[in-house]
């Protein structure tokens, strides 16, 4: 006998893998250079030199043994002080290693944070649309719920009135996503204070903290300037799920944290839960090699100057053409509204085009297609013109 929500998430591909398969044969048909996949959020641009210098130093000038030995399970001291160093330059975050347990990326930092804080089988998440739909995935894993919140599709903030109204007493904690996967939204200073504001207030309504997991891997993808409010400074019970995946280009590697900031109430036991979540789940020991290079290189980035060219030259050609745009903020995603309401039906049509788009209602947010940029500049050059065809046919 087998567990069937396993089977089934075993089995059934995302939509976003249905598309990267059917890309392929595409390629094969008619050629690389006819068809325009926007499917995946895989980094386009590679990781910066002093990644590679790191990892060939170390490799020729550690001792093998301790370099791909087991580290403690929440990931080697040396490593934590510097990643702890490194958000104390940056945001005067005040935290030390034993704030940080390293993980194998977001993912599983997520998984820790939500299986620590799960309780009974009728604790809540809340999650805003547009999400990233893994999320529900991770959420039901850890046998809790997801409430999810309906889009604000004016500006990808956040519609309080509906947040406020989904608190409830088996609220355990909030998921928030800025910069944002799909929307690219960045949450400004202002909505930040008011979530902080509503969860202060709710959290002494019901006697109880409600967490806020903020999961932040596009935390340095952000354009024009934009700055990222740095959670903890606004609300004390705030746990950072951070990872190397995009900021790095290191989404193989598999590296992040969670950091769980002295201030949040009884931090040294919510630490224990993560950590303990994370035995349970055997996310220990993520691994050794890249713990060093991504300590290391900490404080650097791929060069991802490409995303902002990308996003700048898809605004201004998606907007010529009439499609309903809100600019990023960052990440390498656009969110456009689709042409006619049934946004699968959209991305269907769009295939015709050979242009490989992802539907909006896997991400909680229907209406709405995901264009993932991550890609070579000029691929996005030469697929405007199947831009501009798919508009055509709703003119
Ligand atoms: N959270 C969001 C919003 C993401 O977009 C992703 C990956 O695309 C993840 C988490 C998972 O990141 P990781 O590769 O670090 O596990």
């Amino acid at each position: 006998m087998l567990n069937k929500r396993m089977v089934g998430l075993g089995t059934q591909r995302s939509v976003i893998r249905e598309l990267f398969e059917f890309g392929k044969i595409r390629v094969a048909e008619v050629g690389a250079e006819n068809v325009f996949d926007f499917s995946i959020g895989n980094p386009s641009v590679p990781s910066p030199d002093s990644v590679t210098s790191t990892a060939l130093d170390l490799l020729k000038n550690s001792d093998p043994v301790t370099l791909h030995g087991y580290t403690s399970a929440q990931g080697d001291l040396a490593a934590r002080t510097k990643i702890a160093d490194s958000l104390n330059r940056r945001f005067q975050a005040g935290v030390h290693a034993d704030n940080l347990y390293i993980t194998v990326g977001a993912a599983a930092a997520l998984c820790c944070c939500l299986n620590a804080m799960t309780c009974s089988p009728e604790d809540e998440f809340i999650v805003f649309a547009p999400y990233f739909p893994e999320y529900k995935v991770f959420i039901e894993g850890a046998s809790a719920k997801m409430v999810l919140i309906p889009a604000d599709i004016e500006a990808f903030q956040i519609d309080f009135e509906k947040f406020e109204a989904a608190i409830t007493k088996n609220t355990r904690g909030v998921l928030v996503n800025s910069p944002n996967n799909p929307s690219g939204s960045v949450y400004s200073e202002e909505t930040v204070k008011k979530l902080a504001e509503i969860l202060k207030r709710k959290s002494e309504e019901y006697g109880e903290p409600i967490y806020l997991i903020s999961d932040e891997p596009y935390r340095e993808i952000v354009f024009d300037g934009i700055t990222v409010p740095y959670m903890p400074h606004y609300y004390d019970n705030t746990l950072i799920c951070y990872s190397w995946s995009k900021s790095l280009s290191l989404p193989g590697e598999r590296l992040g944290y969670v950091l769980v900031p002295d201030q949040v109430e009884d931090s040294k036991t919510v630490y224990a839960a993560i950590a303990g979540a994370g035995r349970s789940l055997g996310y220990v020991c993520a691994p050794s090699l890249f713990q060093q290079i991504c300590a290391a290189c900490a404080e650097e980035t791929a060069d991802i100057s490409v995303y902002e060219t990308n996003k700048n030259l898809l605004v201004k050609s998606l907007r010529e053409m009439g499609y309903h745009v809100v600019e990023p903020g960052g990440t390498f995603y656009l969110f456009p509204r689709t042409l006619e309401a049934d946004d699968v039906a959209f991305c269907e049509r769009a295939k015709n085009h050979n242009l490989l788009i992802v539907p909006g209602a896997g991400f909680g947010c229907p209406g709405h297609t995901r264009i993932s940029f991550c890609v070579p500049t000029e691929r996005i050059e030469r697929s405007l013109a199947a831009f501009e065809a798919l508009a055509k046919e709703y003119r």
